[in-house]
């Protein structure tokens, strides 16, 4: 799967509606400074299912929306679509129906995020996985933020580890197996309580 297009609409700087094609090779986004770049790889990132408001450069999730200026009010939404070309077929199951895979994910004061996939419903973790699978998504070693390689550098060793499982695309199996142990606990609560019922009952 190949990213084709950002589309970003409210989202931070980009308050009208704007498109950025990603063609084949080398993308290079230039601009002077404060003009949006980072935003827009923020924009990406977010779309992937960032959770981590920090991450964004905000304080809050909310930040993201366009927050208004003295000659154009707040918006009250902010929406980004990732276009993925799927002409392969690579995208897993539940993904896998057209040529082009259409990720939206939009973010309304008060109400929270809600995701899209082909203009379907789809949970936050279902995008997060996808990318996660794809060795891609929110956490990503190949999105570098400013400073992140000062940050990589002084890292300590488990950090640096976890770059090089993101990289190996094993990171969407570490989400897996701490649902699954949660899952467990729950059985295990549960079978303590029929016990209890069963001793109860006896
Ligand atoms: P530099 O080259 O200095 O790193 P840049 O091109 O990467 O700059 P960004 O940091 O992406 O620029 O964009 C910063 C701009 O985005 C600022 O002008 C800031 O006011 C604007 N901005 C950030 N969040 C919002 C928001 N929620 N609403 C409106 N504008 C925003």
């Amino acid at each position: 799967m190949r990213f084709s297009k950002l589309r970003l609409n409210g989202f931070k700087s980009f308050v009208d509606p704007t498109d950025l094609l990603i063609a084949d090779g080398l993308t290079g986004v230039v601009g002077p400074n404060g003009c949006g770049k980072s935003n827009l790889l923020e924009a990406l990132r977010w779309v992937m299912g960032e959770t981590r408001a920090k991450a964004m450069r905000g304080g809050g999730m909310e930040d993201v929306i366009f927050a208004g200026t003295d000659t154009r009010p707040a918006r009250n939404f902010a929406e980004v679509s990732l276009l993925l070309d799927n002409s392969e077929r690579l995208a897993p199951s539940g993904f896998n129906e057209a040529d082009t895979l259409d990720i939206t994910r939009r973010i309304t004061r008060d109400v929270g995020s809600a995701y899209k996939a082909n203009a379907k419903d789809v949970r936050a973790r279902d995008v997060q996985m996808l990318f996660a699978d794809a060795s891609t998504g929110a956490h990503s070693p190949a999105l570098v933020r400013q400073g992140q390689i000062a940050e990589l550098i002084n890292a300590k060793p488990k950090a640096r580890r976890r770059i090089l499982e993101e990289a190996a695309g094993i990171s969407g199996l570490y989400q897996r197996r701490h649902e699954a142990e949660l899952k467990l606990k729950n059985t295990e609560a549960n079978l303590l309580r029929v016990d209890d019922v069963i001793e109860q009952l006896a």
